[in-house]
């Protein structure tokens, strides 16, 4: 519907009065593919910097280690599958720049989706210590799973939430469990709220890399990498695979659903209206003739 008044709006005059019998003839006929995979950019953000890493798993291997070969596993497979314009993102330096850089970066390119890659792990509150190699490590057997996030406050929630659902509806498809402690109230300050039980996604507002980003953005744990069965899963090609696999089932239906494309490149953020400058004032002791200086000026 909105692609017809799209192309009414765009109609030569002599054309508008047969626009609605041809708009409606359209309407009975298969829509064709919507879906150019060719030209549809998806930004695969790597989840933290080799500086600032994330979490540590169970056997010492940093978050961002696990993040990089996850995103490198999910970016050969949509190449693979026709997204040529797929973006690794790869970040360096410290937490919080990092994370502008992120959102910088995208804002500037612009693309159609941007899904941040992390694994996941608990608070410290329940973190236990057992030894490994020889060093003592922490570990969480007790919690696991996948989690989508997305953020409201994003500017186009609604697409976020629906490739969300669509992405952990693909995961939990592959038999992948997600993550339920995030809506319970042992999570403190950790918790959120579940907008989708089937397919396990979550509300988290004020993730910078969701809010700020100008297209549609989710965050995936891929699962915990502090649990220490869990993380032997998180290693294998199999659940990389799964995963890249998943990502690319949901790119592929998003892509094929969406409604008309939007312009691949983010218009640049609304600048906050400054208040109009005032004019100077004039003196109470100036003359007329100081009034035509300034005027000149
Ligand atoms: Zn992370």
């Amino acid at each position: 519907m909105s692609l017809a008044s799209t192309a009414a709006g765009h109609a030569a005059p002599a054309e508008v009065t047969a626009g609605g019998a041809a708009a409606a003839a359209a309407a009975t006929q298969p829509a064709p593919s919507k879906c150019d995979r060719a030209k549809f950019r998806i930004i695969l953000d790597v989840g933290h910097t080799a500086e600032s890493y994330g979490a540590m798993s169970a056997r010492n291997i940093s978050e961002f280690d696990y993040n990089l070969k996850l995103g490198n596993r999910i970016d050969e497979k949509l190449k693979s599958e026709g997204f040529s314009e797929t973006v690794l993102l790869v970040t360096t330096g410290k937490a919080r720049p990092s994370l502008m850089k992120r959102v910088a970066v995208a804002n500037k390119k612009g693309a159609d989706l941007f899904v941040s890659i992390h694994h996941d792990s608990v608070p410290g509150l329940y973190v236990e210590k057992w030894e490994f190699e020889g060093k003592q490590r922490s570990f969480n057997d007790f919690f696991g799973g996948y989690s989508v996030f997305v953020s409201q406050r994003n500017p186009r929630y609604q697409a976020s939430l629906k490739f969300a659902k669509l992405l952990g509806n693909q995961m939990a498809a592959r038999e992948l469990q997600f993550a339920r402690q995030y809506d319970q109230w042992f999570m403190g300050k950790y918790r959120r709220e579940l907008l989708d039980i089937d397919a396990g996604v979550y509300r988290y507002d004020e993730l910078i890399v969701l809010r700020m980003t100008q297209m549609p953005a989710v965050l995936v744990e891929s699962g915990s990498i502090i649990n220490r069965d869990e993380e032997l899963v998180m290693a294998s090609d199999e659940h990389k695979n799964k995963v890249a696999a998943a990502v690319a089932s949901a790119a592929t239906e998003y892509c094929e659903t969406r409604g008309p494309a939007p312009p691949l490149v983010a218009k640049p953020a609304p600048q906050a209206k400054k208040p109009p400058p005032r004019l100077a004032q004039q003196p109470k002791t100036a003359k007329p003739a100081s009034t035509r200086s300034a005027r000149k000026r």
